[in-house]
């Protein structure tokens, strides 16, 4: 595929600060006084309505040891018995959402994140899931997903996962340079990584994907382009190319990053689109921002007919679903409302101890939100926008709510980042880079909140 040059100066000018807006209202606008009270408010709405069906996400946040890149809600332990104690919680946390929900409802995508989700034991893994079949319905021609950390993955554990009911596997991947995984503080070897990749395959894994990260210390466009050509010789099913957020004031372990070992803003873009010209000329699909996906993928598909969803756990071609999430750092996302659980584990579990839901804040949406909402997901999924996107569910053309938001997106006319036809805006494949700025003009809280921390560049 042609990969469009981005001049340096529109780099210099658009790569700010900006939400990625996986949930819109973003994080910063939740208020903190929306608690456990309005949660089970959100699940009795969700509950009253005819045969809910769901996504079930639970964050299991241990890991061996801390990469220096990580920016997840991640805690290091060693001990086996800290994970019983936390999955205690987390079925203490399980019986009393379905309290408030009923038990039995369908769930049709599950996930476990992290941290390291195969860091448990198969006894743990196997009692997990027990107690979330025991209070869900869980759909086994689904998507059942796992994150997996091939450090530690055998090929007796990846048999053990396929045998629980998980037919899709992500494997950490990030770069296989030896510098690099020095500098980021994993090493992993890409023998490893092949073989558990390939006993994915071997046991029927429905989809494998691979997670890799640009923008890392030592990565240069030459030696990331041995590693994208290992990651397209294992033909996973989709890739997950992610920009790396240097924010050591918010992550601590990032401190052990040499940033002089750091791409400049330059380098790093150029290593983005080396990923892009490789995996489209591999035969891949661009998605979104920074996923690629077999041309055959259903993913692929589903961009193709410009029906692309977007949730906390990433891209979906699924209509939006509510979502519930477990575990210490799970944001849900239900009947209307966005509700985030405690990111530390001691007070994630005192809560719990205490008899209650560990939510520290949320949102409820009113009708102006979701209209932005759906704008905002399909501007970044699709890159398109409809002017009649939003009549079919809430009775009114976008541009009879927004039309201020879209005549500042005329603006991006002239810097060539949109087009506008009688029916629709679409994002050219130069203001593609820049979807996020293009989000930020629909974004209805920013500017209330401009002093608030918000996430990373765009590049
Ligand atoms: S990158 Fe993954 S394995 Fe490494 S510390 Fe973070 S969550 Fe754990």
């Amino acid at each position: 595929m042609y990969v469009t040059p981005v001049s340096n100066e529109l780099l210099e000018r658009y790569n700010k600060p900006g939400p990625r807006y996986t949930s819109y209202p973003t994080v910063p606008v939740w208020k903190a006084d929306f608690g456990e009270d309005d949660y089970r408010a959100a699940l009795r709405d969700l509950a009253a309505q005819t045969n809910p069906i769901v996504s079930l996400y639970v964050h299991i946040p241990f890991c061996a040891t801390r990469c220096y890149y990580c920016g997840c809600n991640a805690t290091v332990t060693r001990r086996e018995e800290v994970v019983d104690v936390y999955l205690d919680r987390v079925q203490h946390e399980l019986e009393m959402v379905t309290e408030s929900l009923g038990k039995g409802k369908r769930v049709v995508q599950l996930h476990w994140g992290g941290g390291t989700p195969n860091f448990l034991t198969n006894d743990q893994m196997e009692r997990l899931f027990r107690m979330l079949d025991d209070h869900f319905a869980i759909d086994r021609d689904g998507e059942l997903a796992i994150e997996i950390d091939p450090r530690i993955g055998t090929r007796e554990q990846i048999g053990f996962l396929k045998q629980l009911g998980f037919n899709r596997i992500s494997l950490g991947v990030q770069d296989f340079d030896d510098f690099v995984q020095e500098a980021i503080g994993r090493i992993q070897p890409i023998d490893l990584t092949r073989e558990q990749y390939y006993v994915s395959r071997e046991l029927g894994f429905e989809s494998v994907n691979l997670d890799m990260v640009y923008g890392l210390p030592f990565q240069t466009a030459e030696t990331f382009e041995i590693t994208l050509q290992e990651v397209i010789n294992l033909k996973p099913d989709r890739i997950a190319c992610f920009s790396y957020a240097h924010v050591p004031w918010v992550k601590s372990n990032q401190k052990r990053i040499d940033t002089s070992k750091l791409p400049d803003t330059n380098t790093k873009f150029q290593l983005f689109q080396t990923a892009i010209a490789a995996f489209t000329e591999a035969g891949y699909d661009w998605i979104g921002m920074d996923h690629f996906a077999q041309h055959d993928d259903e993913m692929a598909v589903a961009v193709r007919e410009r029906r692309l969803h977007r949730n906390f756990m990433g891209y979906t071609t699924r209509p939006a679903l509510h979502m519930i999430a477990l575990g210490m750092s799970g944001i849900s996302d239900l009947a209307g409302r966005f509700v985030q659980n405690d990111h530390k584990l001691g007070s994630y579990q005192k809560t719990l101890d205490s008899g209650h839901l560990p939510v520290v804040r949320g949102y409820h949406l009113n009708e102006d939100d979701r209209i932005r909402r759906l704008a905002i997901t399909h501007l970044m999924c699709n890159l398109e926008l409809p002017f009649d996107l939003t009549k079919a569910e809430f009775g009114v053309r976008l541009d009879e709510v927004a039309g201020e938001s879209l005549e500042r997106l005329e603006a991006y006319i002239d810097e060539g980042f949109v087009e506008f036809t009688p029916d629709r805006l679409i994002v050219t494949p130069l203001g593609r880079y820049f979807v996020r700025n293009l989000a930020m003009e629909l974004d209805a809280h920013l500017e209330k909140n401009s002093d608030r921390p918000i996430f990373s560049k765009t590049i």
